[in-house]
């Protein structure tokens, strides 16, 4: 693993990042260092199709904090194509155009990288039990692998037997890894802000400072 060159082995860690926090940016990388990525692709939504559009912070302002918690990582990297495609966005759509940017270019090695470019999508315990509401989900099942991360709040027994259900009865490859469990979320962190409480040991401080300068929550 890691030292065949002409692989790649990419995390993809989505959300609406309202903000991004510790907990996102640890998952992240204790999957990187398990599974031997190339990099982890932090990718914000444009509008989730699942959350109220008028509650969650602007896309630039979630984008610019991604960009920032990231900055100085080596492996990680934030790109914006999902908040520039505008709308509600799919993560079909998403895999589909990041499958075509890695393709582009050097047509003849276009055969021999497509085998192995490999897309792992890291999600939490409350998006794996609501993975077949995700638009085209088989198309989604065939172009990447899932690893699912336990959080607070959800049972672990039964999150593995959903997992196991799901490879019993579609084509995916998905497996969970042992992250240490964080009981941050996006969610409290705004809560916080709004009450005026500290969150410095939430989200890393360039990130604090971003929505303190831009009054993001207010
Ligand atoms: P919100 O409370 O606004 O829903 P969130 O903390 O759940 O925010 P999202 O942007 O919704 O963050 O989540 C993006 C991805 O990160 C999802 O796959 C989610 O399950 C995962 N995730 C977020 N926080 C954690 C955590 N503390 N531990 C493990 N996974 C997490
Ligand atoms: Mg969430």
């Amino acid at each position: 693993m890691g030292t065949d060159e002409k692989s790649l082995r990419m995390g993809i860690c989505g959300g609406t990042f309202d903000p991004i926090h510790i907990g996102h940016l640890t998952v992240a990388q204790t999957v990187r260092d398990l599974l031997y990525l190339d990099k982890v692709l932090f990718i914000p939504v444009g509008l989730a199709p699942h959350k109220d559009a008028k509650k969650v912070a602007p896309a630039h302002h979630r984008m610019n904090m991604v960009k920032e918690a990231v900055k100085d990582h080596p492996y990680f990297e934030a790109l914006d194509l999902e908040v520039k495609r505008g709308g509600f966005t799919y993560s079909v759509d998403t895999l589909r155009q990041l499958k075509e940017n890695y393709l582009k270019g050097k047509e003849d090695e276009k055969k021999g990288m497509a085998q192995n470019l490999r897309f792992y999508y890291i999600i939490g315990a409350d998006v794996v039990l609501e993975l077949l509401k995700w638009k085209d989900f088989l198309q989604v099942f065939s172009l990447c692998s899932f690893v699912v991360v336990l959080r607070p709040g959800y049972d672990a027994g039964y999150v593995l037997e959903h997992i196991q259900w799901l490879k019993e009865h579609y084509e995916v490859s998905i497996s969970s890894l042992p992250v240490p469990l964080l009981d941050i979320s996006s969610t409290q962190i705004r809560q916080r802000v709004r009450a005026k409480e500290s969150i410095s040991d939430l989200v890393p401080t360039v990130v604090e400072r971003y929505m303190i300068e831009n009054k993001v929550y207010g």
